[in-house]
């Protein structure tokens, strides 16, 4: 392959091709783009059930499968000596990956052996036309400075993403014209240590907001546990999940999987309702990404507001009552 190689790790879970791997694939076909280079997707799988021919609608010039029983679950020490092999073979110039949890357990130990540097936790990643290297950006000091990182001595340059950090792009009706491979890799490759004895689903709250259309925020301002039902209500009528602030979840009113932020979820719904938050860098952090952003906060200076496309200024309490009874009324519902 010619031009600069930019690599996507994806992410198979339970066969199924991840939507982080579409993210990801999509961004790395824009960084491609902007300098003429070329997209190759990674799968790891114990067997994988979606086509990974989507992938190729989806931005990759190529995607490479790997599929072996010893890979079906979380396997850090295989997925490192086989992903090692791949990289010293095709010599990528980038690499991108999930920050997920296997991703954030595999990437530094797979940087450690390729002898390189790792970013993690990117926000924003871009091409520096000058000297070509690849601009990795992230939240630094608690959040209070966004770093750009570069890579310029050691390769690749690798850097992971958080899930809904990117949108995935539109998929074309159209193949890139590229193909899947299935290299060989040496059988000793997947040799391993470790042992799964069992795979346990951790305790979400019920709550996936990450996957939602509507998320129905609320932070400080809502001031006790209880006012969140008003945003249950309404995150019930929109066919919406509930999502909080940090202090909101620091305070026990809601449970950690529902916190939106820096160290909560990346959400990237169609809708975005912020009631009661003032939004700090570290809560924007986890909702950029959102189609439409409506804040309600009685403080016209509030941050949130520089990021909403419909800001109302005013009492919540006043506020979230009416508008859920409007939209009671718009959907017909009881
Ligand atoms: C390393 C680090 C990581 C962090 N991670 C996260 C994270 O993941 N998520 C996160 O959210 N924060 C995070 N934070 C905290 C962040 O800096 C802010 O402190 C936090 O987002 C503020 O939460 P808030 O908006 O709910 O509260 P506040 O900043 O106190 O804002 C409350 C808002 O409610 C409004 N308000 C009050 N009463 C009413 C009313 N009756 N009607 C209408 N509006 C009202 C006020 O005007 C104000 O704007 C992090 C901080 C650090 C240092």
């Amino acid at each position: 392959m010619t031009g600069k190689q930019f690599f996507v790790l994806g992410e198979v879970r339970e066969g199924h091709i991840h939507s982080v791997t579409f993210e990801l694939t999509g961004k790395a076909r824009e960084l491609a783009d902007s300098c003429g280079g070329t997209v190759t997707t990674i799968l790891l799988s114990g067997g994988l059930a979606d086509d990974p021919e989507v992938l190729l609608r989806s931005g990759a010039d190529r995607v490479m499968t790997v599929e072996h029983p010893v890979l079906s679950m979380y396997n850090q020490e295989a997925e490192v000596k086989v992903l090692a092999h791949l990289l010293r073979q095709e010599g990528p110039d980038v690499v991108l990956a999930p920050a997920t949890t296997s991703g954030r357990t595999t990437l530094p130990a797979l940087a450690a052996e390729l002898e390189t540097g790792l970013t993690a936790d990117c926000t924003g990643l871009e091409m520096d036309r000058e000297t070509g290297l690849l601009l990795q950006t992230r939240p630094a000091i608690g959040g209070n400075v966004m770093a750009t990182i570069k890579t310029p001595v050691c390769r690749p340059q690798m850097a992971t993403v958080r899930p809904r950090t990117f949108r995935a792009p539109d998929r074309s009706d159209a193949l890139s014209g590229g193909k899947v491979v299935r290299p060989e890799i040496p059988p000793e490759l997947f040799g391993s240590r470790v042992v799964n004895l069992g795979f346990e689903r951790g305790e979400d709250g019920g709550s996936n907001i990450q996957d939602l259309d509507v998320v129905v925020s609320g932070g400080k301002g809502l001031k006790r546990p209880e006012s969140f039902r008003m945003l249950e209500e309404l995150a019930a009528l929109l066919g919406g999940g509930v999502g909080a602030s940090r202090p909101a979840v620091e305070a026990k009113w809601m449970g950690y999987p529902h916190q939106v932020g820096l160290s909560g979820k990346v959400v990237a719904p169609k809708v975005y309702i912020a009631a009661g938050i003032s939004g700090a860098v570290q809560h924007l952090a986890g909702m950029q990404t959102a189609g439409y952003v409506v804040a309600v906060n009685r403080d016209p200076d509030a941050s949130i507001f520089r990021v909403a496309d419909l800001g109302l200024c005013g009492d919540l309490f006043d506020i979230l009552p009416r508008l859920t009874e409007r939209i009671r009324k718009e959907v017909g519902a009881e």
